[in-house]
């Protein structure tokens, strides 16, 4: 009998996985291998080579995805940027316009400000937060509107639920990068977004010793990013395949420490006379907090803050922290802690960065799994020195 897989935590583990077992071994093999004996296949696409993201690895992984976020169809990339590449090169092809949420990933921001022109597309920055302005940048050629599940490092959360209406009578495609949030905490599929991007590179592999990208989303969408990225060639190899499935078995128990970690030293910092601000959609207090408690299953384990003592005293604060590691990135297994203005936001220019809101001083947490209670007395050391 076919295994039952309804829970999210059985998804994770068995959805995708071979029935019956690949010569009875209990973790997927990987198929080190190129290519594959030819048998009939009809159209290119079809041929069983790793470029075109169709070995054993990939099609456990594809399977996987999808019934993680219920949608119908996924795709593994070589890395978060060449899901997102690939995706917005298909749903622009020929000169398409898009509205773009104006607080965006770094690497998103420069694609679409610098790559685009030479391609013939567009992009509109809009607010996430107020729909009503919107319309007003509606272009004849607008193909889409992309947003971002919680915004990097404020953690702001678009009107998530908007951009899917104005998507649909428009006739535009809804975009997500639910990197942040990972199937565990938002499945986007399920409010009615076309396609959902992550950096697999973060929640999704967990371990900080990949880069790798996904897209999820209606099949029909994704067989034409497939086609792209199969002439691209962005790919993920069948190794990184299987050490992405090797994480993504643990997502669960993951995050949701994570969440309750983070919430956790959120609060602590909140209440602590050196911390001025502090920016986590789980406090009662967050501007968007209870929208992220509708749409949401858990508020991530990314939360930013800022010292009263201003950017001296963060600089000071990241070098007396013993369990963080200062690094960029975040959902990995280890606490790290960053300055975006130096690592993630430093392409941006001062003054964009100042009317996004982020200072100097601003300080990124991306909350490991070590033990809470260490890294808020690692904390209470490092302030009071
Ligand atoms: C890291 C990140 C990306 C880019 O992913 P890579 O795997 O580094 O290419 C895209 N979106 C978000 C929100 C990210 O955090």
């Amino acid at each position: 009998m076919a295994r039952l897989i309804k829970g999210l935590d059985t998804k994770l583990i068995h959805a995708g996985e071979p029935e019956p077992l690949i010569g009875g071994a209990v973790a997927m093999p990987i198929f080190q291998s190129s290519t594959f004996e030819y048998t009939g296949e009809k159209s290119y696409h079809d041929l069983r080579y790793i470029r075109l993201s169709n070995t054993p690895n990939h099609a456990v992984l594809h399977a996987k995805l999808a019934a993680l976020e219920n949608a119908e169809a996924a795709l593994v990339a070589g890395s978060g940027m060449a899901a997102i590449s690939a995706t917005l090169f298909t749903v622009l092809a020929g000169g398409g316009h898009l509205l773009a949420q104006d607080c965006l990933y770094g690497g998103t921001h420069d694609l679409m400000n610098e790559e685009f022109p030479a391609y013939g597309m567009a992009v509109d920055f809009i607010d996430g937060d107020e729909p009503a302005t919107w319309r007003e940048a509606l272009r004849p050629n607008t193909k889409a509107i992309y947003v971002e599940t919680m915004s990097n490092p404020l953690l702001q959360v678009s009107d998530l639920e908007a951009a899917v209406a104005f998507a649909a009578e428009n006739g535009l495609l809804s975009i997500v990068d639910n990197t942040f949030a990972s199937p565990i905490n938002f499945r986007p599929a399920e409010i009615g977004f076309d396609l959902s991007l992550h950096s697999g590179t973060k929640y999704l592999n967990g371990h900080t010793d990949i880069v790798a990208g996904a897209v999820i989303g209606r099949a029909e969408l994704i067989r034409n990013v497939t086609r792209t990225l199969n002439h691209l060639g962005g790919i993920l190899d069948p190794h990184a395949c299987f050490l992405l499935n090797r994480g993504i078995k643990t997502l669960g128990v993951r995050v949701r420490h994570q969440n309750e970690s983070a919430l956790k030293i959120a609060r602590w910092l909140e209440q602590h006379p050196s911390v001025s601000r502090v920016n986590y959609a789980g406090l009662e207090g967050h501007s968007n907090h209870l929208r992220a408690c509708e749409l949401f299953d858990g508020f991530g384990g990314v939360l930013s803050f800022e010292l009263a003592g201003g950017l001296d005293a963060a600089v000071r604060f990241i070098e007396r922290v013993t369990i963080p590691i200062n690094a960029p990135s975040l959902g990995g297994v280890e606490t790290l802690i960053t300055r975006p203005a130096t690592t993630s936001h430093s392409g941006m220019s001062p003054q964009d960065r100042a009317s996004a809101g982020i200072s100097d001083a601003l300080i990124r947490l991306s909350v490991g799994l070590e033990s809470s209670d260490d890294l808020l007395e690692d904390f209470e050391t490092a302030l009071g020195a």
